[in-house]
């Protein structure tokens, strides 16, 4: 794996309707490997690589969507109180129990930094995120000339090796996604169809930037990257995936039925490509956004298990996401086959 990507794009900020930083990276890397790169008026960064090889007999190559969401759960600065302290709102969705006592960044003209402490003052108990606040241990005045009401904060925490091969960090969710769009698409050399790599947008608020590409391209086929449910280390939830088995692949989650099709054909080829792979059902992902879109599209989702998703120190492991870069390299090889051998295809 490509250690130094992948701490790049994971210590990019991208609070949700606010990805530029990511965005840039992704505009970037794939601009390097892609034959077209554009950003839409959303703001999700849209690269075509055209068929290399397209089939004979088809006026126009498939075209097939891989996208994974550029922002992450984070904070905006709603008020600046008497006390100099900062109110925010939660940008997508994050617990009082992992936002309090966290340090932060503020992304005003500078960086700022503070610490997110409950209004009272600390008691050792969890306070509401609604009673929570930054204080960046500066007087009132000061805070009002630096940071603007509207600015965002993520957490401080970057991305690093937590042991062997696992790593941790605050946004797995869904860089680990972006790193693997971006690493698939450096290394695929021929294919079929056309592939649109999405960096998408304002995921964790509601599938927003997906719904707009997915609009625009009209896809054929669609396959969001996104985390895997992981078991934690006491209780598995109801999680199936196991950190260090390899990429997880969504059957069903509470947005998508997974394409019965394209889930076993996705089995299929990993076993017959011998890349580690295990039965994910998940969350919700970008791949409703697809799937649901006009005229309707095969979709479903591929990822990297993350463990303590939506927390300060998501846990992935290496393996798995080389896995999920083996698995996306060799669906975009072979998109093509798979969907002519859909029986209610007849293009
Ligand atoms: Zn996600």
């Amino acid at each position: 794996m490509n250690s130094k990507l992948l701490k790049r794009i994971c210590n990019a900020p991208g609070v949700s309707g606010f990805e530029d930083a990511a965005q840039a990276i992704a505009t970037e890397v794939l601009s390097e490997c892609c034959d077209e790169v554009k950003r839409d008026h959303m703001g999700n960064v849209i690269a075509l690589k055209k068929a290399t090889n397209p089939p004979r007999g088809r006026k126009k190559p498939l075209k097939l969507m891989i996208a994974a969401h550029a922002d992450e759960v984070g904070m905006l600065v709603t008020n600046i109180d008497g006390k100099g302290m900062l109110q925010f709102r939660q940008m997508g969705g994050l617990g009082s129990e992992v936002a309090q006592s966290q340090r932060v960044i503020i992304h005003s003209r500078k960086p700022i930094r503070g610490a997110i402490v409950p209004k009272g003052g600390s008691d050792g108990k969890t306070a509401p995120l609604g009673d929570l606040v930054i204080d960046t241990g500066m007087p009132k005045e000061q805070v009002e000339k630096l940071v603007n009401l509207g600015d965002v904060a993520t957490f401080e925490n970057d991305a690093s090796v937590l042991n062997g091969k696992m790593w941790v960090g605050r946004n797995f969710d869904d860089r680990i996604g972006s790193y693997c769009l971006l690493a698939a698409m450096q290394k695929i050399e021929k294919t079929s169809v056309d592939v649109y790599a999405v960096s998408s947008v304002q995921e964790e608020v509601g599938l927003r930037g997906a719904r707009a590409a997915a609009g625009g391209i009209a896809p054929d086929i669609g396959i969001a990257i996104d985390g895997s449910m992981s078991r934690g280390a006491y209780s598995n939830g109801g999680n199936l995936c196991e950190p260090g088995q390899g990429t997880g692949i969504y059957m069903v989650d509470k947005l998508t039925i997974g394409h019965p099709k394209l889930v076993k054909y996705l089995f299929k080829m990993c076993a017959k490509h011998k890349i580690p792979h295990q039965l994910n059902i998940g969350g919700g992902t970008d791949a409703a956004a697809i799937q649901q879109s006009p005229g309707g599209v095969i979709a479903t989702t591929v990822g990297a298990p993350v463990r303590y998703m939506h927390s300060t120190v998501q846990l992935c492991h290496a393996d798995d996401m080389d896995a999920t870069v083996a698995l996306l390299v060799k669906f975009m090889e072979t998109a093509h086959t798979f969907y002519n051998g859909l029986d209610y295809v007849t293009a």
